[in-house]
């Protein structure tokens, strides 16, 4: 469960980027982020995941209360959420297969549980026949297929993709949505920023646009033709 009530997030030159910004987000939910640049989804999306704190109002991601955080808990809050970027963000000098154990090496997982769920995980994206290859060996595709197996290797509630189509051709997103899709389906919740307008209209899921910091929709289904 994801709660967000009079969020303002103001950077340090002043600009504020996120305006009373108040919304829930259900377990098991698919949610599209849209809005045209600089309208602040990466600023939603960055305070999410921890990455940004907002400047005011509060922000809870299941029984983590953002105002009320060690610093101590955030390795465990990210355990909890799978982040998947439009530039893949891949280690280089390890193959598909370490990258994706890496995410469950750094959390000290048993050495035994490792293989196995790499490999499950790897089986769902497609790509258990290339996981010798390092990521320069693949096609951007893949890299994202990659990037999200090792976004949901740990089980995460939920999965966080800031435009994971944005480098891809139509045929390649259509697979990489077809994937997300499969992660929600199992129950974990996906929250996702995008400007693929054609993606968004074809896979109607509920829609939260933003503009100008503020949220100016929030519509089950909603089509990215509609926006105002
Ligand atoms: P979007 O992802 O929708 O393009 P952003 O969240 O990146 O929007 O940006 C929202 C606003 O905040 C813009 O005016 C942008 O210039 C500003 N902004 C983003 N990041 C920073 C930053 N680190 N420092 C100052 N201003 C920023
Ligand atoms: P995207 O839309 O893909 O997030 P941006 O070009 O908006 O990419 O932002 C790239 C990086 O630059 C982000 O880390 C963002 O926070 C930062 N940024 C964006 N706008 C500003 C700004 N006006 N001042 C400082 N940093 C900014």
């Amino acid at each position: 469960m994801i709660q967000i009530d009079k969020v303002m997030k103001r950077y340090d030159n002043g600009v504020i980027a996120i305006k009373d910004l108040s919304l829930k987000v259900a377990p098991g939910e698919f949610v599209y982020v849209i809005g045209p640049s600089g309208a602040g989804k990466s600023t939603f999306i960055k305070m999410l995941y921890h990455e940004l704190t907002p400047t005011s109002g509060t922000m809870k991601v299941n029984e983590f209360d953002f105002a009320k955080m060690a610093n101590k808990d955030v390795p465990l809050l990210r355990r909890q959420l799978g982040v998947v970027f439009q530039d893949f963000k891949l280690l280089p000098r390890l193959t598909v297969f370490e990258n994706v154990a890496y995410a469950m090496e750094v959390i000290e997982t048993p050495t035994a549980d490792i293989k196995p769920r790499v490999l499950e995980v790897l089986k769902m994206v497609g790509l258990e026949q290339k996981m010798r290859r390092f990521p320069s060996e693949l096609s951007g595709g893949e890299q994202q297929r990659v990037a999200i197996a090792r976004a949901i290797v740990n089980k995460p509630g939920v999965v966080i993709a800031d435009e994971p189509t944005g480098n891809l051709d139509p045929d390649t997103s259509n697979g990489i949505m077809d994937i997300l899709e499969k992660v929600n389906q199992q129950g974990t919740t996906v929250i996702m920023a995008t400007h693929n307008r054609e993606l968004v209209d074809e896979r109607p899921h509920r829609l939260l646009e933003i503009a100008g910091g503020r949220l100016v929709r929030d519509e089950e289904g909603g089509m990215y033709g509609n926006e105002s």
